[in-house]
């Protein structure tokens, strides 16, 4: 009989089990309380993981075992024979299980089957340079896998519609109006897990709540299935929007499936190309959309394998303020801007926030205040339901921080009120106003901005695409009080 298949637990789905090198494997699914310990974090996305891998058991049948054990090594000794394994999906992992292969345990590590590109084809396309460009990289991703093309010619004309996708929120109403996204329904394994998490010691991050994501293969497909034809055709034009009433907006949800693998991406991507081909979505929409898997997720996938291991420690605009309380302690009642508060509510109720609030509110924020880039790394991993160690580099070091000195983005993400005002609905209900920079009701992000600004002006005055704010700055004159208050700011 071939060596069983042990499966991490962001290996779930039927792509990986179901392959024709892996379908006569017995599988071994590993529950381990180091690691759960570890990992600590949200409490919903231990939930998310422990269901997932007791689904898969469920289902499998006879063909799974399911180990309770201290730690993976335990379990593997008690199970007796050496076992194949994909590759996993962190640097840590990764050597362990090559340790693994060292003491016998596993026979053979197969290359990781969860991303569209190959990690040797990124390294044949990465080639020697230095610095990278999105937009080329799905361009080649797009030829190479086929989607949206019209021979070798973008489908329409033109690679990027992104400047289609940029509405603000619909003015006079509280909620988008699309169609509800699926949800899930619990069963008993999610009553098990619950009680088996409450039974553990464990200081959680974050709240209990229901389950709003999915963890099976099925339910994944339900989820794929809702988005692409109810859903797709308001994602491109909403995806920069924030609205306070309405957390999942237009958004697919789908990161917490594709993270646990549960959804193949081309799979997801041919569905959405399929609903514009089919009239059911324009094509700005899918292609905002596609850019997002076939693009940003493959990229930041790879380039967390091809940075050097110390990328996570870059610390370029050295940025050393420790994280504060309130913003560890998740406590959203200690905030008084809107967005902030929100934002730091909805990572505590459920571990997402969709993708302008993690950039363009909580990253900003952090940006202009100087956190720590690790310790922010940690945060986002931790306390994220879709939060692994490959993705969190490249989008908090890298995108969101500029701590890498611009190898990821050419400048760093971050604004004033001005854009929080036109791009979400919270400031017409917030004490602070984004149009004043200084006295009791200044905005912390529009006074924020102009002091980040300061800090860097040398490195910012540089480089073209941010000149200008420091000439605007230069003319501001209120900067002095402005910085005076914002060194000693205390309410946020
Ligand atoms: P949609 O808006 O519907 O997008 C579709 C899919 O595109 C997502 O499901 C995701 O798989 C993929 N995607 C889009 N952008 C990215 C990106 N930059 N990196 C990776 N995948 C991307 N994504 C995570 O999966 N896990 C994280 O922990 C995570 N942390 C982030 C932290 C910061 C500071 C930033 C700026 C972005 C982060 N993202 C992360 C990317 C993105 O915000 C989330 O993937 C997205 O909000 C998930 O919601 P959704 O599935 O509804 O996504």
């Amino acid at each position: 009989t071939p060596a069983p298949l042990w499966l991490f637990a962001d290996q779930l789905g039927p792509h990986i089990h179901g392959a024709d090198h892996n379908v006569d494997r017995e599988v071994v699914l590993v529950e381990s309380r180091s690691a759960l310990r570890r990992r600590a974090g949200h409490r919903q996305k231990a939930h998310l993981l422990l269901s997932g891998m007791r689904h898969l058991d469920d289902e499998l049948g006879d063909r799974s075992a399911y180990l309770r054990a201290d730690g993976y090594r335990e379990a593997l000794r008690e199970l007796g024979r050496p076992v194949v394994v994909h590759e996993p999906s962190s640097r840590s992992a990764h050597d362990f299980v090559h340790r693994l292969v060292d003491e016998g345990l596993v026979a053979e590590v197969l290359p990781n089957p969860t991303f569209a590109l190959s990690r040797a084809d990124f390294e044949e396309w990465a080639g020697t340079n230095r610095r990278f460009v999105m937009e080329n990289f799905y361009r080649s991703q797009r030829r190479r896998f086929s989607v949206l093309m019209d021979g070798d010619q973008p489908v329409g004309g033109s690679w990027n519609l992104d400047a289609d996708n940029r509405e603000p929120p619909p003015k006079r109403r509280r909620e988008l109006g699309v169609p509800q996204p699926w949800w899930p329904t619990e069963d008993e394994i999610d009553d098990r897990v619950r009680a088996d998490l409450d039974d553990l010691d464990v200081d959680w991050s974050g709240q209990d709540g229901p389950r709003l994501f999915a963890v099976t293969a099925d339910e994944a497909d339900r989820a794929l299935r809702t988005f692409v034809d109810q859903r797709l055709d308001t994602f491109g034009p909403y995806e920069d929007a924030v609205m306070a009433a309405d957390w999942p907006m237009s958004h697919s949800l789908l990161s917490v499936p594709l993270n646990l693998s549960l959804l193949d991406p081309l799979v997801v991507v041919h569905a959405a190309e399929q609903a514009y081909r089919d009239g059911a979505s324009t094509l700005a929409s899918t292609e905002g959309f596609i850019r997002q898997i076939l693009g940003w997720r493959e990229y930041v996938w790879h380039l967390y394998w091809h940075f050097d291991t110390d990328y996570v420690d870059r610390n370029e605009l050295d940025a050393h303020t420790p994280l504060p309380d309130w913003f560890t302690q998740l406590d959203a009642d200690a905030v008084t801007a809107r967005c902030l508060s929100d934002a730091l509510r909805g990572v505590r109720e459920r571990g997402w926030v969709h993708h302008i609030p993690r950039l363009m509110i909580l990253g900003s924020h952090a940006l202009q205040r100087g956190y720590d880039p690790a310790e922010l790394t940690r945060w986002f991993t931790a306390n994220f339901v879709d939060g692994y160690e490959w993705v969190m580099p490249v989008n908090v070091v890298g995108m969101s921080q500029h701590a890498d000195g611009g190898l990821m983005a050419t400048k760093p993400y971050t604004s004033g009120g001005a854009y929080l005002n036109r791009m979400t609905d919270h400031c017409r209900d917030c004490d602070f106003d984004p149009k004043v920079r200084v006295g009791d009701d200044a905005c912390p992000f529009t006074a924020g901005y102009w002091a980040f600004t300061h800090r860097h002006r040398d490195r910012l005055a540089a480089n073209q695409r941010t000149r200008r704010a420091v000439s605007s700055m230069d003319r501001l004159a209120d900067l002095e009080p402005l910085l005076e208050q914002e060194a000693h700011r205390e309410t946020f």
